[in-house]
């Protein structure tokens, strides 16, 4: 028994468990703006749990403290409610930032457009002058929506797009895409290390049941025997990717030894119209719920699936969870949700 114990003891990922570090690799200080949102905060719990420290700095305007609660004890975890369109301070090394603070449904972003394309442009010369300062590499999390109501599908890197400067979801769109600039140059005149992620639509567990965007609507709607609301005639596409694949590419990507700035495609290829979606969560919820038909919103692109061959050469990454599993997951985590919410208060 003893001599069992040892070996497995001075096994390197045991040591490495014992002292709560990464596993072949040296701890980093991480942070992540946005990390107490839908994405964020599951990256923020990767992290976590691999043993490095990370710092998560949100504003709260559509992320929850109950997505981050259970990291809240753990001491390689800090929480700073932050604006990232000011200036931001960290005491101490910095070794990674994940750039992901943004309002990112339709509905939220367009609240304030102003501040939402603030929080692209200015949130990511702090982010980036903060890198500079540091020494780190930084990830943005940039958007399918830089291609805007795209001419060709799929859409690979090389496509610069057909995006509406003034409409109402320009605030997001080009916000994005000056982000992406900023990235650039910043790389070409400071060799700040960037990563681009332009990230297809992604859903799961931690979406805010009031979210907005179509898997958290159809699927909050089916669950409490309502309409899903079908915006115009729902013949438009989608490609859906899981948040576990879409986190595994972004961690990927961070990961990767790119030498220049290259911005990657993360998402699922598999592409569905909006009619399709509707009756799968039917059929998963066994709803009786029917479908009610609304204006289709101003610019809403009519397609779109991404090109993921770089993602595959260079990042050796491909989604794995297909819309029917990620559906039953993302429902039993709202199934979930609902219950807390009729969950009687004690007091
Ligand atoms: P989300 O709204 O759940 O998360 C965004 C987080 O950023 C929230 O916690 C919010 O409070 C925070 N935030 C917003 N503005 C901020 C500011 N000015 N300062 C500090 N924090 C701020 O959305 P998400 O789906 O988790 O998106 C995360 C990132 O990924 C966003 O940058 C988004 O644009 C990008 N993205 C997401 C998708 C997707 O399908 N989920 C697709 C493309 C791009
Ligand atoms: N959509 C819909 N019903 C809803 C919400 C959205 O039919 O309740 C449609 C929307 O018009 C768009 C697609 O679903 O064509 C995806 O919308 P979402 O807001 O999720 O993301 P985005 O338009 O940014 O891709």
């Amino acid at each position: 028994g003893d001599v069992k114990l040892k070996l497995i003891d001075s096994h390197p990922s045991c040591v490495a468990l014992a002292q709560n570090r990464p596993i072949g690799a040296k701890r980093k200080t991480v942070v992540v703006t946005g990390g107490a949102g839908f994405l964020g905060s599951y990256l923020c719990t990767l992290l976590v749990d691999a043993g490095h420290i990370v710092i998560c700095v949100d504003d709260l305007s559509t992320g929850r403290m109950s997505n981050i609660a259970p990291l809240q004890g753990r001491v390689n975890f800090t929480f700073m409610q932050h604006d990232v369109v000011n200036p931001l301070d960290v005491s101490g090394p910095v070794d990674e930032i994940f750039n992901l603070a943004c309002p990112a449904s339709p509905p939220k972003y367009q609240i304030d457009p102003i501040h939402t394309f603030k929080t692209s442009v200015f949130g990511a010369i702090n982010m980036l002058d903060l890198a500079l300062a540091q020494g780190a590499r930084i990830l943005q999390a940039s958007t399918s929506e830089v291609y805007g109501d795209p001419e060709i599908s799929p859409q690979p890197e090389s496509y610069t797009g057909s995006v509406n400067t003034v409409g109402p979801r320009s605030c997001y769109d080009e916000g994005k895409r000056a982000a992406e600039t900023l990235f650039h140059d910043y790389h070409a005149r400071h060799g700040v290390e960037v990563r681009i992620a332009r990230i297809f639509n992604t859903y799961g567990p931690n979406m805010s049941p009031d979210d907005g965007r179509v898997v958290s609507n159809f699927i909050m709607q089916a669950l409490l025997g309502e309409d899903l609301t079908v915006y115009g005639d729902g013949m438009q596409t989608r490609s859906f990717c899981y948040r576990d694949d879409q986190i595994a590419g972004l961690m990927a990507l961070m990961a990767a030894p790119l030498g220049t700035v290259m911005p990657i495609n993360i998402g699922n290829p598999e592409e569905f119209t909006m009619l399709e979606l509707a009756h799968k969560v039917l059929n998963l919820t066994g709803s009786e719920a029917r479908l009610v038909f609304r204006d289709l919103p101003v610019d809403d692109p009519r397609q779109r699936r991404p090109d993921i061959s770089f993602a595959k050469r260079y990042l050796e990454w491909q989604p794995v969870v297909s819309l029917d599993e990620g559906l039953a997951r993302t429902t039993a985590y709202f199934q979930n949700e609902l219950l807390d919410m009729k969950a009687p208060v004690l007091v």
